[in-house]
């Protein structure tokens, strides 16, 4: 497989990652996902809930596979406006505090556009706030300062800021010249630009998939239910494709392709670890298999709700998961490699 592939879907994740989807506000996403798999040829529908669904085609319509990965991201959601004319954050997805800090922001209102600012530690200053250093960093300890001349609630609210509007943090995507990507939210839109990346590998090559293979770009994934519907029929397979874990204990680096063997969901199924471990040899993607110890997968939501399919996920390697990930475009093309040699 051609290493064009690899900077395609790097250019493509910079692309899908310049448009803000904390999980719940995701339509913009999906308007791009959808436009640049129908440029590659690929049917795409959009779902209720805000999905996309994906029909790459194939020859045997019997053992159908579905391939899920989510566009939606962690974020933030204004709970409260301070009566200094600060603005308090509940958290959307699993987002940190302590990954947050210091961090540009957009707040998007439902009827005012937009306002820039920043998440910082209440009282922020080193020269003034004694406590700076020790000071716990949680979400009732951090405010978004906002880039505007207000000074309490009022002005804020005169602004057309409200509580439930959506707060977005800045991604900060950089592509090193070693290959490297560097931004928040790789989870899991470098798998969106992966899926991509089967789509065009598809077109350029002229290949019909050996199974009829379907996509489900999924929202609400980052709060449980991603993969809880859309499931096509003739499905008997579903696999997450989404970021692979890295870190102390684990086999996986940034440039493989992480295959799971166990999360907090419980194991995969054994057929399709062992087949997915078996194309990998065979592609010779660089591959690692782990135990992921704190980690749940939109393909558990689809067993959750009722799907009757063998689970599988893979995913490029991530560091640093919900903070300020790295990935690299060998984890990416090692992913891709294993998807095209899985499903034949
Ligand atoms: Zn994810």
């Amino acid at each position: 497989m051609k290493n064009q592939y690899g900077d395609y879907i790097l250019q493509k994740a910079s692309e899908v990652l310049a448009i803000p989807s904390p999980t719940g506000y995701t339509a913009e996403a999906a308007k791009f996902i959808m436009k640049e798999f129908e440029a590659l040829g690929v049917k795409a529908t959009q779902t209720v809930k805000g999905g996309v669904v994906l029909d790459f085609g194939g020859k045997d319509d019997e053992n159908a596979i579905l391939l899920e990965a989510h566009m939606d991201t962690l974020g933030g959601i204004v709970s409260e406006i301070t009566g200094t004319g600060r603005l308090k954050v509940s958290p959307l997805g699993g987002m940190e505090a302590n990954n947050a800090e210091a961090e540009n922001v957009t707040v998007v209102t439902k009827f005012n556009g937009e306002y820039e600012g920043t998440c910082q530690l209440a009282n922020a200053s080193v020269h003034v706030n004694g406590e700076y250093g020790d000071s716990k960093r949680k979400w009732s300890s951090m405010e978004i300062v906002l880039d505007e001349k207000v000074k309490n609630a009022e002005d804020v609210k005169k602004l057309g800021i409200s509580i439930g509007d959506i707060v977005c943090f800045d991604p900060r995507t950089r592509i090193t010249k070693q290959g490297y990507i560097k931004s928040r939210f790789l989870d899991d839109k470098l798998s969106v630009a992966i899926l991509l990346g089967y789509a065009k590998y598809l077109k350029d090559e002229g290949v019909t998939p050996a199974r009829r293979t379907y996509g489900h770009i999924t929202v609400y994934e980052e709060v449980g239910h991603g993969g809880c519907a859309s499931v096509p029929a003739g499905v008997t397979e579903a696999i997450s494709v989404d970021m692979g874990c890295v870190g102390v204990g684990l086999d996986c680096d940034e440039t493989m392709v992480s295959i799971c063997a166990k999360d907090s969901g419980g194991p995969y199924s054994y057929d399709v670890v062992k087949g997915l471990i078996e194309a990998a040899k065979k592609a010779d993607a660089k591959y690692a298999v782990d135990v992921y110890p704190h980690y749940g997968s939109d393909v558990e939501a689809t067993l959750r709700a009722g799907y009757d399919v063998k689970h599988g996920l893979i995913g490029a390697g991530v560091y640093a998961s919900h903070g300020y990930e790295r990935s690299h475009r060998e984890g990416a093309e090692n992913t891709l490699k294993l998807i095209a040699e899985y499903i034949g």
